[in-house]
């Protein structure tokens, strides 16, 4: 079944976004699309782009928005785009939210549903400091509570883990500071706009995905479509 609309993963790092969007992608079988990642491809590949995000990204601040929107534009253009698609880490800023409400309008998307993660401050500092991801396919684990079957490598692809370096406590302090800063003005932004949905981040992966798929329903249900 189509998603057919635009799902926005709203929370701090470590909040459980990423996990989430990937299953729901695959569930909904739309693009799980996150703009770390893509900047962080950017910066692998040593491109224009890469190279002047790289710095930021390293002190855990926010890339310009002109750069992240010129980023989400082009990849929404692809065509498995089309039937919707699952943001992770994207906007980040009331700019960014401005900017791609347009963009949706002109895809012919309505608003999109957006989804907040709440999680506290210490738990998000614990669970960021265990995250290992498979350098091949993404799939991200917690040594604390979620740990690979053989330490190091990926149970679904036999990738290596790895860590990422902005995941130190230091750079995850002022991850978290740009979130409380820029970020955070979002839920008022979507709550104004009626499509702001929470959920409690800090329960396990299975309960959040349970919670997450009856927002989804009730969403469906009120528009009539997924
Ligand atoms: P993430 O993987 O979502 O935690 O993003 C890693 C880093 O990429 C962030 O700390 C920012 O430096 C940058 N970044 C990712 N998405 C955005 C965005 N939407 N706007 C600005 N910077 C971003």
């Amino acid at each position: 079944m189509a998603l057919n609309r635009a799902m926005i993963f709203l929370g701090p790092p470590g909040a459980g976004k990423g996990t989430q969007a990937n299953r729901a992608a695959k569930r909904y079988g739309v693009p799980h699309l996150s703009t770390g990642d893509m900047l962080r491809e950017a910066v692998a590949q040593g491109t224009e782009l890469g190279r002047s995000a790289k710095p930021l990204m390293e002190r855990g601040e926010l890339v310009p928005d002109n750069i992240v929107m010129g980023m989400v534009e082009e990849r929404l253009a692809r065509p498995d785009s089309a039937q919707g698609f699952i943001f992770d880490g994207f906007p980040r800023t009331v700019p960014q939210a401005e900017q791609l409400d347009k963009i949706l309008a002109r895809r012919g998307f309505g608003k999109p549903l957006v989804v907040e993660f709440h999680v506290s401050p210490e738990t998000l500092l614990h669970r960021v400091s265990g995250r290992w991801t498979c350098s091949v396919g993404g799939e991200t684990y917690n040594i604390y509570e979620r740990p690979p079957k053989v330490p190091g490598i990926c149970d679904v692809d036999g990738g290596k883990l790895i860590q990422r370096s902005d995941d130190s406590p230091d750079i995850v302090r002022e991850r978290l500071a740009a979130y409380d800063r820029k970020t955070k003005p979002l839920a008022d932004y979507y709550r104004q706009h009626g499509v702001l949905e929470t959920v409690d981040g800090s329960k396990g992966v299975e309960e959040v995905s349970r919670e997450l798929n009856e927002i989804f329903a009730r969403a469906a249900g009120r528009d009539g479509h997924l």
